[in-house]
């Protein structure tokens, strides 16, 4: 590189100039934070408004932390121990790690979870004369229900997907493909900020299809559980059925070190299938490598040696720092 002409003249490089303290922040996970916080204001007014905030919080702990959910946590775990993909000990790294996860998920991001449901369906609810399908008032249950629910897991497609593509949403999708050592746990390993596009997206089709007629409960939380299950330390393909609902193999091979780009169906294929993107796996190939190459972000797997909660705290400020 050619120095200027002072530079030249004097014999050494002008000082650089330190960088402000606002240089060292990513402003587009800035933006995401405040937009979250936006929802989630509209969500409090909404409810306070209402005289029902305690009441909607406490359904959300019905579908979002159901028996149901801790039974099929508790049995994965038992059957990861017995068939695991990955051997390794029960006490390992990621498993504490993602334990913690589990715990932040019970604590903020299930509340945080059903505000963000109700603020987004409080906002997009306001154009809901422009989009609501009005003769599917009239359609049967049998259609209109699963139709709505595959039409949310189409909306979270379209949110991983966007996840992927586009750098101010993957600084904090990257997080939960940070683990090197999968389990079931690895579902609740989520930057909290993770879950803004998905709850809005997924909120379109129910503003559309089903506006005055709440999902039952039992249905979102089997929902909840499919996709739980997916991260199981497990071989499982599920044979016929994985070629319609996401396996734990399936999306092994999404978290793989080289193959992030496919599978990113949260609950069914089809999405995947017609995008191009579905690549199913066969039993016989093996568990490969999951995380990210370089890592980006902290990992429990590193060599810092940093207790539990100090890391977790770590990984949750990095999507705020700028990278070079
Ligand atoms: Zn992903
Ligand atoms: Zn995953």
């Amino acid at each position: 590189m050619i120095g200027t002409a002072s530079e030249l003249t004097l014999g050494h490089t002008a000082p650089q100039a330190r960088p402000r303290w606002w240089q060292h922040l990513c402003l587009p996970s800035l933006a995401l934070a405040g937009l979250t916080a936006g929802i989630l204001w509209v969500a409090v007014a909404e409810l306070l408004r209402q005289g029902n905030l305690s009441t909607v919080l406490t359904a959300g702990w019905v579908e979002l932390a159901a028996p149901l959910l801790i039974a099929l946590v508790v049995v994965t775990g038992i059957c990861e121990r017995i068939w695991p993909a990955e051997g390794r000990p029960i006490l390992a790294r990621g498993h504490v790690q993602d334990a913690c996860y589990l715990a932040l998920h019970a604590m903020v991001v299930i509340p945080l979870m059903t505000m963000l449901s109700v603020g987004a369906a409080a906002l997009i609810g306001t154009q809901s004369r422009w989009i609501e399908l009005r003769p599917a008032a009239h359609w049967p249950g049998w259609l209109l229900i699963p139709l709505t629910i595959a039409a949310m897991d189409g909306a979270n497609w379209l949110a991983h997907y966007a996840d992927h593509r586009l750098d101010a949403l993957w600084r904090f999708h990257a997080l939960h493909h940070s683990q090197e050592e999968l389990s079931v746990l690895t579902s609740f390993r989520a930057h909290p900020l993770m879950h803004t596009t998905g709850f809005v997206l997924a909120t379109i089709p129910v503003v559309v299809l089903m506006p005055a007629r709440p999902i039952d409960p039992v249905l979102i939380t089997i929902y909840v559980c499919i996709g739980t299950l997916q991260h199981a330390n497990l071989r499982w393909t599920f044979g016929p059925v994985g070629r319609v609902i996401v396996s734990p193999a399936y999306h092994r091979l999404h978290h793989a070190m080289d193959t992030q780009a496919v599978n990113l169906g949260v609950v069914l294929t089809i999405w995947d299938i017609l995008a191009g993107y579905a690549r199913f796996p066969s039993r016989a190939a093996g568990p490969g490598r999951t995380g990210l190459a370089g890592r980006p972000v902290p990992v429990e797997q590193g060599n810092s040696g940093a207790p539990a909660l100090l890391l977790l705290a770590g990984q949750l400020i990095e999507p705020f720092q700028a990278r070079d």
